[in-house]
């Protein structure tokens, strides 16, 4: 056994914090079921409240005693519409719509949409979605910057602030908006792991986004969300400078024409284990688990058909956020990916020789693969790493056994929470030790992940502190 037995999954697992799991023993619990990465949504609470939440799952992780990652998600370009005097709007099938930038005297239902004139390229008879695409318009009129008129061709109730797309149409907002940069100076701003960007339209965004973090010093890796046409259409360029991906399917899914999300969703994933760049499949996993107990069969395969996919990681929100049932749904997304893990045959990628470390990385999945170690297969791969590049390499290849990564920056640990298959730990070598192995698995014998027999790979610098120095692969087994 690694750890316990949630976490020996190697898929990870991301779970959205909310109002249903508000406590510390929620969140130890599901870092037993197997969580590793803790998602702030800052579309919804204030930055107060995701502060404290943050101190909590910090604590939360030192007791359990496993690393965790976070995850801030910011709001970005997206649109939201206003409020409503009830609190809601009531939209018949049929019935004449405005959109508005702000109020107008009129006889019409009227929703207001703060940066609507900001939204380009909008045309007679496109389809406007709201409420993640529950509730659905047709543009019938486009008067801008009065509004547009739209004929309600699936009604419901809209309630306060829920989300607009229009799918095919360009919104000129910044990429991050006033309460991201608040959010990104907030106290709580260095126990942040990854930042989640919202509706990336180019590697300009991404850059942008790196600035501000490094004018604010944070070593922060940044999790492109891909979730609208034209993040697909330059998901090329964004895939090279951002440093994680999400395939958010929760906007995808209404920007772009539903049928086409799986689609994206495999050629993404591949692309991001190509570059070795990790990447999370998002949104709806387990939605009937808000409610009910028990997934419906359509959802457990959704979660299997990703790992069959070969994600790195998998996304809880709703379920997790909101839901009543939100250890139970860890425990099963866990149980899925597990079995499915075992099952499956990975695609291969192949190895470009872009580096020295892609190359060890690759070799010493075909050491592990060779016929020699049919009797006694090694038990796992053990990396020192200073950036995590070498592990993101091997990661990438999914291999069948864990990779312990020992590391002694915090950061380097915690980022590598996201990435698959890795057991990630901090260590800080006595002065004159730093190269020796011997240090290392005496370490992972102490901290009960190796026994005495167990075979290793070992791979690691001959220059242990240079980063992309990483040059040797040894077998080693433990005394
Ligand atoms: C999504 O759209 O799938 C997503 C994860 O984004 P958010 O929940 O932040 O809207």
């Amino acid at each position: 056994m690694l750890q316990s037995s949630g976490m020996n999954t190697k898929t990870k697992i991301v779970v959205t914090i909310g109002p249903a799991c508000d406590c510390e023993t929620c969140i130890a619990d599901m870092i037993e079921a197997g969580a590793s990465i803790f998602r702030f949504n800052t579309k919804h609470n204030s930055l107060k409240w995701h502060s404290s939440r943050i101190a909590r799952v910090r604590r939360a992780a030192k007791k359990v005693g496993v690393p965790v990652a976070i995850l801030l998600d910011l709001r970005g370009s997206e649109l939201r519409v206003g409020t409503f005097k009830s609190g809601q709007l009531n939209l018949e099938s049929g019935e004449t719509v405005w959109l508005r930038p702000q109020d107008y005297k009129s006889d019409y239902k009227q929703i207001i949409v703060k940066d609507l004139n900001l939204v380009k390229g909008v045309k007679q008879g496109a389809a406007v979605y709201l409420d993640d695409g529950f509730l659905k318009l047709r543009v019938t009129q486009v008067s801008l910057p009065q509004g547009i008129q739209a004929s309600v061709i699936e009604g419901g109730i809209l309630k306060d602030n829920k989300s607009i797309n229009f799918p095919g149409a360009k919104v000129d907002l910044p990429s991050l908006v006033k309460r991201d940069l608040e959010f990104l100076s907030m106290p709580a701003k260095q126990d942040i792991d990854f930042v989640g960007h919202s509706f990336v339209r180019s590697k300009a965004d991404i850059l942008a986004l790196r600035k501000v973090l490094s004018k604010q010093n944070l070593k922060v890796a940044i999790v492109a969300k891909i979730e609208n046409r034209q993040a697909i259409d330059n998901f090329e360029e964004i895939l090279a400078a951002a440093d994680a991906i999400m395939v958010a399917r929760g906007d995808l899914g209404v920007e772009i024409a539903l049928q086409e999300v799986p689609f994206y969703q495999k050629m993404i994933i591949q692309r991001c284990r190509e570059e070795a760049k990790p990447v999370i499949v998002a949104t709806q996993m387990l939605e009937s688990m808000i409610t009910k107990p028990r997934p419906t069969r359509a959802e457990t395969s959704d979660v299997a058909n990703a790992v069959y996919d070969a994600t790195d990681a998998l996304m809880l929100s709703g379920e997790t956020a909101a839901g009543k049932f939100p250890i139970k749904t860890v425990q099963v997304m866990n149980t899925i990916a597990d079995f499915s893990e075992q099952k499956r045959i990975v695609k291969k990628v192949e190895c470009q020789g872009r580096n020295l470390t892609e190359v060890i990385s690759f070799s010493a999945l075909k050491v592990l693969n060779n016929r020699y170690f049919a009797v006694k297969r090694p038990r796992s791969f053990v990396i020192f790493t200073d950036t995590g590049l070498t592990v993101r390499f091997l990661s990438s290849l999914r291999p069948t056994i864990p990779i312990f990564a020992i590391t002694d920056d915090k950061k380097v640990r915690d980022q590598l929470c996201l990435s698959y298959g890795v057991v990630p730990f901090y260590h800080q070598f006595p002065q004159g030790q730093i190269r020796s192995t011997k240090y290392a698995l005496q370490f992972l014998k102490q901290k009960k992940q190796l026994q005495t027999g167990d075979r290793v790979i070992l791979i690691y610098g001959k220059q242990w502190g240079v980063p992309g120095g990483t040059n040797t692969i040894r077998v080693e087994e433990i005394q």
